[in-house]
């Protein structure tokens, strides 16, 4: 089912063959995922044209267990943690990306291809450290968006350090960047090799960069991520989801400053609860509804005002970017 305009115009066709091929081994030998990506030919999908972009809503039952994660540092401690190797089912492969990290199928998908990145090592989900082994390996998997959710963003192994991949052209957000950004960003800094644009139009708050050194885009997101720790100073790390890519040399990132986990809808009873927990897919502009009753309920309205809720406001995203002239 489709509603309305919506399509992203393909993104980059360069999806590597290893990961692909990766991809397909694992669900020769592991039926759960197999399954799984067969359900994705079936997923059932809406859009919502904004003004001048589109949110798009995926009805995905499997995604229940990560949308409705128990992730209290109780629920934590008394599970065992599935990205750990020694809990991990003894069917599911591992692919070694350097830098610590391994690349795993995760089996319940929301992209065609979906790959969780998680650390060889037990660490908590932190991004300031781990920030240049994520540019790294989204280099060495151009045709792939890698995301980060923080702690208390989406992330449902707050305690296992990980990010994930799906293929680009997926995502909205991709190509409205390209569209939206001369008309409708703010370009905050602009230099040879790096430039930085803010959204405030957008539903949710997005600071945006764009640059072909490594180093630059490294500095720049730190910078940022300091200023905005300082504005949530009780916080282990400030509150972020970040997407980026590697097209042609180039590295583009999305940071969605946040000041809240999950919106009033996901709490409440009966006919008003929409049980939906913004991540970085969502902040991208795929909802995720894991119960067919919120998928066929929600309105613009609603998206809306779950994304003013959850997004940082206009006073504190002011602040924010007024910070980031100077860097
Ligand atoms: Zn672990």
């Amino acid at each position: 089912m489709k509603i309305g305009k919506c399509e992203n115009d393909g993104g980059i066709d360069v999806m590597s063959e290893r990961f692909k091929n990766f991809l397909t081994g694992q669900n020769h030998t592991w039926k759960l995922s197999a399954d799984n990506y067969r359900g994705l030919n079936h997923v059932e999908e809406r859009s919502f044209n904004y003004d001048g972009f589109c949110v798009k809503v995926q009805y995905n039952p499997e995604r229940m267990r990560s949308s409705a994660a128990k992730v209290d540092s109780q629920s934590i401690a008394a599970r065992k943690c599935f990205l750990c190797e020694e809990n991990r089912p003894v069917v599911q492969m591992k692919l070694e990306l350097g830098n610590d990290f391994i690349l795993l199928v995760n089996p319940f998908p929301i992209f065609k291809t979906h790959f969780t990145i998680p650390s060889v090592h037990h660490v908590p989900q932190r991004l300031l450290h781990n920030l240049k082994a994520m540019l790294t390996i989204t280099k060495q998997m151009e045709g792939f968006l890698l995301f980060y959710n923080g702690p208390e963003c989406g992330a449902s192994a707050p305690d296992h350090l990980h990010f994930q991949a799906g293929e680009t052209g997926f995502l909205p957000v991709e190509s409205e960047f390209e569209t939206m950004k001369e008309e409708h960003g703010s370009l905050l800094l602009q230099s040879d090799r790096l430039k930085i644009w803010a959204f405030d139009h957008y539903l949710r708050k997005m600071i945006s960069f764009e640059s072909s050194v490594l180093e630059q885009v490294l500095e720049a997101i730190t910078q940022v991520y300091f200023r905005f720790s300082r504005m949530q100073p009780q916080k282990e790390e400030p509150m972020i989801n970040l997407l980026c890519y590697f097209n042609k040399g180039t590295w583009v990132v999305h940071l969605f400053p946040r000041k809240l986990h999950r919106p009033s809808q996901f709490f409440a009873d009966g006919e008003k609860q929409l049980l939906i927990s913004p991540a970085s897919v969502d902040f991208g502009g795929v909802f995720i509804t894991p119960r067919r009753e919120d998928f066929d309920k929600i309105r613009m309205e609603d998206i809306r005002d779950i994304f003013s809720q959850v997004s940082l406001d206009e006073e504190n995203f002011r602040i924010l970017k007024g910070t980031i002239g100077n860097i």
